[in-house]
């Protein structure tokens, strides 16, 4: 018999009338002949309610920061809102004739590290599920974002963590697919509110869902996308509140027809910050990048080109808003002695906009087609950056929804393969 993880998110089970909505779509896949493994969120909006609970609690606290009051109960109560939903899921399924019974992490067990509101999964051993199943059991429903860590107290995965649950589900029980239940109905080729030509995708890749994670991140955690890539889990992404096919995500060769664009990712809040005339020397990109990590700052693009004699100049990208952590991170460092420039050049008003798709390992001219696009347009590109499956460009802000809306009819995204 074929098992399939059904995962329900927030939304999903955001009432009891959603819960039976849900309810219903497992019921259908019994009844086809699955074994069905259900993994489900908190209801929605029910985490934060929780770890707000927790900040107050450690209010009186000397620290009162995540991370300074005690991590294991954050996570016993934080692991509390899953429980529920798993709980009240078992009892509807159970009214529809269905032998069903919930589990919490622990109960299965779902193996952790002990890296409380931020563990990883390190085993599920499947016993006591499969010994449920032979005993007739037709669903198992999980409660997700949980487990055990290694000192037999709760943990959670980090927030947005049940995808995550679901497809190690799906892993570790081999399952025909993993389908992640949610409030969209797919992964599209770029963000439907720019353009209303973004079609839905049928299928897309692990790679490019990695590289489109602007576009799938509120709808995957990147972790659970790589995790499904690693195990080859075949995930499809898919509306509970209608019954249209949803988005595959797969691997490479179980797509026969892709355009050699799959699609066209946007971040609106990027900074450009170029160093003036630094020395070109071994050790001057370390020097330069270490302080920025230490100040936390995300940097994305990276580009150093050579300027006058034994001088280059540096430029990077990062999040808009800090920029002037990094403006003073760097000066700091600059002051110690650690490197030297002449000045710093910022541009606060950029976006970056990418083409994403594997077609491009085995097409010339995408790129150049690309430039070319935006050449006619007469937007500007103040960076390029490529990975095999990608072309990154920085514009002005103020170009970003034309870049994508043109790009998008250049590759002829809104076509079906
Ligand atoms: N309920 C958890 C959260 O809100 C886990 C999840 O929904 O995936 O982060
Ligand atoms: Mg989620």
């Amino acid at each position: 018999m074929a098992l399939l993880v059904m995962k329900f998110g927030g939304t999903s089970v955001a009432d009891l009338a959603r819960i039976r909505n849900a309810s219903l779509k497992v019921k259908r896949e019994v009844e086809r002949g699955h074994q069905v493994v259900v993994v489900v969120s908190a209801m929605s909006g029910e985490t934060n309610k929780l770890v707000g609970l927790v900040n107050d609690a450690a209010s009186g606290a000397e620290a009162t920061a995540p991370g300074f009051y005690d991590a294991r109960e954050y996570d016993a109560v934080v692991a509390s809102g899953e429980l529920v939903t798993s709980g009240l899921m078992a009892i509807v399924l159970q009214e529809m004739g269905i032998q069903a019974r919930s589990w919490q992490g622990w109960q299965v067990p779902v193996n952790t590290t002990d890296a409380h509101g931020a563990a990883r999964i390190e085993s599920i051993p499947r016993a006591n599920l499969d010994a449920k199943f032979a005993e007739g059991m037709e669903v198992a429903v999980i409660a997700g974002f949980q487990g055990v860590g290694p000192d037999g107290r709760v943990t959670t995965l980090g927030r947005g963590g049940s995808d995550t649950t679901a497809v190690a589900f799906a892993a570790a029980l081999n399952a025909e697919r993993c389908d992640i239940y949610t409030d969209v109905d797919g992964i599209y080729t770029t963000d439907p509110r720019i353009t209303a030509k973004a079609r839905k995708l049928e299928k897309i890749a692990f790679e490019e869902m990695l590289e489109l994670a602007s576009l799938g991140a509120k709808v995957l955690q990147t972790r659970s996308v790589e995790l499904a890539m690693r195990n080859k889990v075949r995930l499809q992404v898919l509306s509970s509140f209608n019954d249209e096919p949803g988005t595959l995500v797969c691997d490479e060769e179980d797509i026969m027809e892709s355009n050699v664009v799959t699609g066209i990712a946007c971040s609106r809040d990027e900074a450009k910050l170029t160093l003036i005339s630094v020395a070109d020397r071994p050790g001057v990109a370390a020097a330069i990048f270490t302080p920025l990590a230490e100040a936390g700052i995300v940097v994305d693009m990276i580009v150093q080109n050579v300027a006058e004699e034994g001088r280059t100049d540096m430029t990077f990208s990062c999040p808009v808003g800090d920029v002037a952590k990094a403006e003073a991170a760097l000066e700091a460092a600059k002051a110690r002695g650690e490197f030297n420039y002449r000045s710093l050049d910022k541009d606060v008003d950029v976006a970056k906009v990418s083409i994403v798709g594997v077609g491009m390992r085995s097409h010339a001219g995408v790129a150049q087609k690309m430039f070319k696009n935006l050449a006619d347009d007469g937007v500007n590109i103040k960076v390029i950056t490529t990975s095999e499956i990608k072309v990154s460009v920085l514009v002005d802000r103020k170009y970003m929804e034309l870049t994508v809306q043109s790009l998008h009819d250049a590759f002829e995204l809104d076509r079906a393969p």
